[in-house]
């Protein structure tokens, strides 16, 4: 409250930006990487968008009724210093930049950047935590094998990192899966992967209260990995992304979905496929901010015990 929240150099929430990961118990950071797409680029402005938008956001989350930070400290860590068009580099830059901060004990929540960075953010996780649970929210189960002849796309991180053991699939689940497909296989093939899939006529249906407990249960009680791929959202609400479906949730159905993810064991965190060039007004920014602020929030909750 010194100064008013347009001032100042944007970092995440205003937050101090800080490499140090002494005393540190989250630390956002951007990870600009975008060219590893099938569709629509620009998800390298991304974490600068979210950051400008994200300085709306204030420290009492009232929902879920928490002073996050008399529970947690948080930091900007910048940017990684992704390489433009070459995504095995870049998976070692994520995985390099990662392990410190996860070392330090310190949760992750990433800014993207397209989808597959996840894959780099996971087997820097996997380093300290063995293989995950995955809560994914996205319109795609990205579990293609390759995107002509590409085997590292946005659009098969989830494969790969099963089939590197990343990813706990009993403890696996993706929400919100819709739009049109190449064929059934598409859907099936994330089943037969063992991933459990809450498609969005079924979680549109069912409703947010009704789904929640099941999301919670699969999850189970070790270390979880949250994604959140923006496209997950209606287009009316996110239209700054790059492979939008129309006929999704609404962005109160996120914000409600992430609420209800309390007491879970989340050790990192992304948000990916904002792509500034192609919102409205913010909307798709100040969206993926105030998920990123839930995020933080269920660190908190998890802190006050
Ligand atoms: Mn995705
Ligand atoms: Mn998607």
């Amino acid at each position: 409250m010194r100064a008013a929240r347009f001032t100042g150099i944007g970092t995440f929430m205003r937050l101090p930006n800080v490499a140090d990961m002494t005393g540190v118990d989250a630390a956002f950071i951007g990870i600009p990487f975008d060219t590893a797409v099938s569709y629509r680029i620009g998800g390298r402005f991304g974490p600068a968008a979210i950051r400008e938008a994200s300085r709306l956001l204030r420290p009492y989350n009232v929902e879920q009724g928490i002073e996050i930070f008399e529970y947690v400290s948080a930091v900007d860590a910048g940017d990684l210093s992704v390489i433009p068009g070459n995504v095995q580099a870049s998976y070692g830059v994520i995985e390099e930049g990662l392990t410190p901060i996860l070392d330090a004990g310190v949760i992750p929540l990433a800014l993207g950047g397209d989808h597959s960075i996840t894959l780099g953010e996971l087997r820097a996780v996997f380093r300290r935590h063995g293989p995950v649970g995955l809560i994914d929210f996205d319109s795609h189960t990205d579990t293609w094998d390759n995107y002509w002849g590409e085997r590292y796309t946005h659009g098969t991180w989830c494969r790969r990192a099963i089939e590197e053991g990343l990813i706990d699939t009993a403890r696996a689940v993706q929400l919100g899966i819709r739009g049109s497909l190449y064929g059934p296989e598409d859907r099936n093939g994330a089943r037969a992967l063992g991933i459990h899939l809450i498609p969005t006529e079924m979680l549109l249906e069912r409703g947010v209260d009704a789904v929640l407990p099941e999301v919670v249960e699969r999850a189970g009680k070790g270390p979880v990995f949250l994604s959140f791929d923006i496209d997950f959202v209606d287009p009316g609400f996110a239209p700054g992304t790059g492979t939008p479906e129309v006929g999704g949730p609404s962005s109160r159905d996120a914000l409600r979905l992430v609420r209800g993810l309390r007491g879970l064991d989340l050790v990192g965190f992304d948000l990916v496929e904002v792509q500034p060039q192609y919102d409205h007004g913010e909307v798709t920014s100040l969206l993926a901010g105030t998920l990123l602020h839930e995020f933080l929030t269920l660190i908190a909750l998890n802190r006050r015990g």
